[in-house]
Formats: structure tokens, sequence, C-alpha cells
């Protein structure tokens, strides 16, 4: 019935898959602290993390290194 609306394609900072949107979560870089924008509303360059455990475990590793490179090269 209704058309699926268009869903956009994230990579995930760690093992570079590509995933829905949806699926990921979203980090900002804000006030040189990485924010997980949980709600989706947090405006500025976002890097994005999938949630296998195996990327999940790195975020927690290194996280925030990897968030800060990824978001400093941009999109
Ligand atoms: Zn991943």
């Amino acid at each position: 019935m209704s058309s699926k609306g268009h869903v956009p394609i994230r990579m995930c900072i760690f093992c570079r898959k590509r995933f829905p949107k949806d699926l990921l979560k979203r980090f900002v870089f804000k006030k040189g602290m990485i924010v997980e924008d949980k709600c989706k509303t947090l405006s500025g360059r976002g890097a994005y993390c999938c949630t296998s455990p195996e990327c999940l475990k790195k975020l927690t590793k290194y996280g925030h290194k990897a968030l800060k490179g990824a978001l400093k090269l941009g999109n």
C-alpha cells in the first residue's frame, strides 16, 4: 500500500559496512565531546556505528578517537 520512503544508507566507521541509517547509532561532535544522537535531532556532522557486538566493542574501546577521526575527515 504505502510505498517505502527512501532510506539513507550510511557506513559504519568500524566495519565499513553499509546499513540503513535507522539501524545505526549516530554520534555528533559537539564542543569537543562525542555525543550520541539518540533522538536523531542533533545537527552537525555525524559519524555512524552499527550495532554488531564487534563494533560496539570497538566503540567502547576507541570510540572517542575513532569518532573524532571520522568526523574530522568529513562526509
Ligand atoms: Zn560496524
